[in-house]
């Protein structure tokens, strides 16, 4: 039958009828993953005792603001965790690991990172890049890298040396904007393990962003010490307006309180204003929310490698986190593909993105995103620096028949600049 609400060519339909029919073990493990983590949340919420009058938000102070205390303690169930601090008060995921990272550490301290050169935002926050913003190195914080293995794992032998001293030893779970591999949830096992018998006294530290429900467990699951994400990723469902979280060792989450809010105040202040009731449902949602991101990413894959591009993860590989990365070969391609991507947006469908000199890079980006809150990565979106090897980022999809019309959409538009041959 003929698309009656898009043009798109009829050979790009058949190329994902097909790889749907490739993915169909792929995404019934999806589904079983997302059946799992739907009923740990949904146990979470029952066993803390949500009710109505939680959703109710405090203003000024916000002392004894029971939503919010309730959040925390859903949180903390769901992560298998002590305490956590879920907080619309964090204006990022930048933020939130910023404050998980002041909070913790003090002047003359170490912090190893052992995947490497941590995500673009953090560069400054730890001053591998910047000055006079008060950054780790600023504050006699001293921020070490342990450079990943050549095959861009973690370099596990080389954990006991790099952690002696140090007192937190910092993983980034996701690829982020690089095309190395994320890191699983049992390879962050294997490295609490090494750490913890090298240098017990070492905190284990996971920024956790784009990883929540893509697996059955979280770090704090195998002994992640404090895991750090965003509100408007993965586990905000779509929902959550803005926001972020940590959570983890009662005590560390303690120090973290006292740093977002002041030293003495910590937990017991912060008024939610009426959000809660957005982050509650953003919750119970992201289970589902993150399976249909990751089906589109598998799907994305699937047509893409079978087209001949590179891309990693591959379809069949296993994941960890939602993103999705296309090396596409070139600008045009490029461009195609992610102004392609955006006229499948259920916001601003009729913009037409274009490379432009952002901030902070060095080279053009093109982003696309139609997204109902802004900048939300786990709704449908696209980014790619117009550089070698030409490679766009695609991540998110609130359900998988958009992000499936997004795929669509993206290869017509690259049929229909001549970037394509079928
Ligand atoms: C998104 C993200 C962050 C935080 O970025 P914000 O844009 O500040 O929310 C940090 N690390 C990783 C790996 C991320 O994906």
């Amino acid at each position: 039958m003929k698309e009656p609400f898009f043009t798109i060519d009829e050979r790009i339909e058949t190329l994902c009828r097909q790889a749907e029919e490739q993915c169909a073990g792929i995404f019934r493990q999806i589904d079983d993953t997302a059946d799992y983590n739907a009923r740990k949340v949904l146990a979470a919420f029952i066993r803390n005792r949500v009710s109505e009058p939680m959703f109710a938000g405090t203003t000024g102070y916000g002392y004894g603001d029971i939503g919010r205390e309730a959040l925390d303690a859903v949180l903390a169930d769901i992560f298998g965790c002590e305490d956590a601090l879920i907080r619309h008060n964090f204006v990022s995921g930048t933020h939130a690991l910023t404050t998980a990272l002041f909070g913790v550490l003090r002047p003359g301290d170490t912090i190893v990172s052992l995947t490497g050169r941590p995500y673009d935002t953090l560069e400054e926050v730890v001053g591998l890049r910047g000055e006079g913003h008060g950054s780790l190195k600023e504050w006699g914080v001293t921020f070490k890298m342990q450079e990943l293995a050549p095959d861009g794992h973690i370099d596990f032998d080389a954990i006991p040396a790099a952690v002696q001293g140090a007192r937190v030893a910092y993983i980034q779970r996701s690829r982020g904007y690089t095309l190395r591999p994320s890191v699983t949830v049992a390879e962050i096992a294997r490295v609490v393990e090494l750490v913890k018998k090298a240098s017990p006294d070492t905190i284990v530290m996971v920024d956790n962003c784009y990883g929540e429900f893509v697996e059955r467990q979280e770090p704090t699951e195998v002994g992640a010490e404090l895991i750090i994400g965003s509100l408007i990723k993965n586990p905000g469902g779509g929902i959550a307006r803005t926001g972020g979280y940590i959570a983890g060792r009662a005590d560390l989450v303690e120090l973290c309180a006292h740093r977002l809010t002041a030293p003495g105040v910590g937990k017991e202040v912060g008024c939610t204003l009426g959000e809660s009731r957005n982050m509650f449902i953003g919750l119970f949602l992201a289970p589902t929310v993150v399976a249909a991101a990751v089906k589109t990413a598998v799907l994305t894959s699937a047509v893409c490698q079978n087209l001949g591009y590179a891309v990693t993860p591959r379809w069949d590989e296993k994941r960890t986190d939602i993103i999705q990365a296309i090396t596409l070969g070139d600008e045009a391609s490029l461009v195609a593909f992610c102004q392609g991507v955006q006229k499948g947006a259920p916001v601003d469908a009729y913009v037409t993105p274009e490379p432009w000199d952002m901030p902070g890079y060095e080279s053009q980006v093109i982003m696309a995103a139609g997204a109902f809150t802004m900048g939300a990565s786990i709704e449908l979106s696209a980014d790619a620096p117009i550089r070698e090897p030409y490679a766009a980022w695609m991540q998110g999809a609130l359900t998988y028949p958009s992000g499936k019309v997004g795929l669509k959409l993206a290869l017509q538009s690259m049929l229909e600049q001549g970037a394509l041959k079928l």
